[in-house]
């Protein structure tokens, strides 16, 4: 990525890092998507890094293949890491870059370990040994009094002494970190401003689980701290879990880092959107022929707003535009008829063999399920008239059965503002003669538009285009005759 002119002279900025920390739990879906380019913006815009990590603690949610997704939608959008998980190697396997890895937090665990053990030398953490069992009861009886469930720091009583004996006896255990019970605990986020809540309301979180694996909170905060993450850059629904972190970087004795969360994504009912509604992954919008930079430049302008005219941004136009202070704090609504308009501008501005070679797949996949023998000639000419008209590539197969077989319609459908049968068959002839009269050199769209303009009725020329365009096409809505003459050819015509 070029570093903008406007960066080159500033050189007032201090070295900043950016990361995105997917969990392959799922599939990838466009608020991730969202995060990652909001992430790799600001850490670009500052001509800083944006660092890639993997956070798989939670083993029972692990979804084959969901990591290699993952890495497979930011390539297809053009987001080359910096550090941490660059890419996906030829074996399928991800490839690490930096100092400060491995950047997959499965392998990290003696890590987070070590720093559990330092939080209880420290105090500030402790073991806990109550089961299972134990903690539904006291759930239980919290949510019949109308409290909301916590953990009853019953092991936060015992004396260090003990609490190493049980854990030597092999006994289960995990470790909680200690809550303060009357403070207030307060941040500032660069989009949500200051956030304070009261202590009492957070749980002595788990930070070690009893396998032996961390919770995301402390390999977050770890991570963060230890790849030297200066903004912590994520979705809104993670600020109620950012207190907690808070607390966990004073017990380190690390400085915090600048946090931004960014707005939900929300669907037309303004309520967040999610993966039951369907409709939001990532692998959808590929499949219905998005293209990567209209997604992206959509993306973008959910949750920020320019503050100008322009609504059109390269990657590299964002990466000098894009400010994370101008992020709104209100979830912004998803508007499939903006990004189908953004993505139109995009696949308008394709030159006709580039926008060829994206449309082809959709077409031949249409002709083999047709089991239909068709030119490559007239599939290059379908995709040069559609190239104007579709929204997006998956639009290009949208009725084009006329192009490759007589069309069947109502034969009321050729009459043009009340024609009847006669004035109907004396158009048709009429455009039948002037059509053989155009020698097949000439049988292209701009002469066969000239000709036919010629010898209709200067002030009713529907009633020459209209009935040609219904005898070609058989249906109300279609490309001009002029274009579906020239696609299908003289003869055929
Ligand atoms: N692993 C979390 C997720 O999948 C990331 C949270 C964060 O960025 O701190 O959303």
């Amino acid at each position: 990525m070029k570093t903008t002119e406007k960066n080159k002279k500033d050189q007032s900025f201090p070295p900043i890092k950016t990361r995105f920390a997917p969990s392959p739990t799922g599939f990838v879906h466009i608020g991730n998507l969202r995060t990652a380019i909001y992430s790799f913006l600001i850490a670009k815009k500052y001509q800083g890094k944006f660092l890639v990590r993997l956070e798989d603690t939670d083993q029972k949610r692990i979804i084959a293949g969901a990591a290699e997704r993952i890495f497979e939608v930011l390539d297809w959008i053009g987001i080359t890491p910096d550090e941490g998980i660059v890419g996906i190697g030829d074996r399928g396997e991800l490839i690490e870059k930096g100092e400060r890895g491995p950047y997959i937090q499965s392998k990290r665990l003696k890590i987070y370990q070590q720093y559990a053990e330092k939080l209880i030398e420290k105090g500030w953490a402790y073991p806990c040994f109550c089961s299972e069992e134990r903690l539904k009861k006291i759930k239980f009886a919290q949510q019949k009094k109308g409290e909301v469930p916590h953990y009853d720091k019953c092991c936060l009583k015992l004396s260090r002494q003990e609490a190493m004996e049980r854990r030597e006896r092999g006994e289960k255990y995990v470790i909680r970190m200690k809550v303060p019970e009357d403070e207030i605990i307060e941040f500032k986020d660069l989009v949500f401003g200051k956030i304070r809540v009261p202590s009492y309301t957070i749980d002595d979180q788990v930070l070690i689980k009893s396998d032996g694996f961390p919770t995301y909170h402390l390999a977050v905060v770890v991570d963060d701290h230890l790849m030297e993450i200066t903004h912590v850059t994520r979705g809104e629904d993670w600020i109620p879990s950012t207190p907690k972190h808070v607390l966990l970087y004073r017990y380190f004795g690390w400085k915090t880092p600048q946090f931004i969360h960014f707005p939900n994504i929300l669907g037309e009912n303004r309520k967040k959107l999610s993966k039951r509604r369907g409709d939001i992954s990532v692998a959808d919008f590929q499949r219905e022929g998005y293209l990567p930079e209209a997604l992206v430049n959509f993306l973008v302008l959910l949750g920020w707003n320019p503050k100008t005219e322009q609504e059109i941004f390269s990657l590299q136009e964002l990466i000098e535009k894009f400010d994370e202070k101008a992020i709104h704090k209100a979830g912004a609504v998803f508007d499939r008829k903006k990004l189908d308009w953004i993505n139109s501008r995009y696949l308008k501005e394709k030159s006709p063999e580039e926008f060829l070679s994206l449309a082809l797949p959709y077409l031949e996949k249409y002709v083999r399920q047709k089991k239909i023998t068709v030119s490559p000639e007239l599939l290059q000419r379908i995709a040069i008239i559609e190239q104007e008209r579709i929204k997006k590539l998956s639009e290009v197969t949208e009725n084009i059965d006329f192009y490759f077989q007589l069309p069947k319609y109502d034969a009321c459908l050729l009459s043009w503002k009340e024609m009847n049968k006669e004035e109907i068959a004396h158009s048709l002839e009429k455009s039948l003669a002037t059509i053989r009269e155009i020698s097949k050199e000439n049988f292209q769209v701009d002469f066969l538009q000239k000709r036919l303009l010629e010898v209709a009725d200067k002030n009713d020329r529907g009633q020459l285009l209209w009935p040609l365009r219904v005898a070609l096409s058989g249906s109300k809505h279609s490309p001009s005759p002029f274009e579906i003459a020239w696609a299908i050819g003289k003869e055929e015509t």
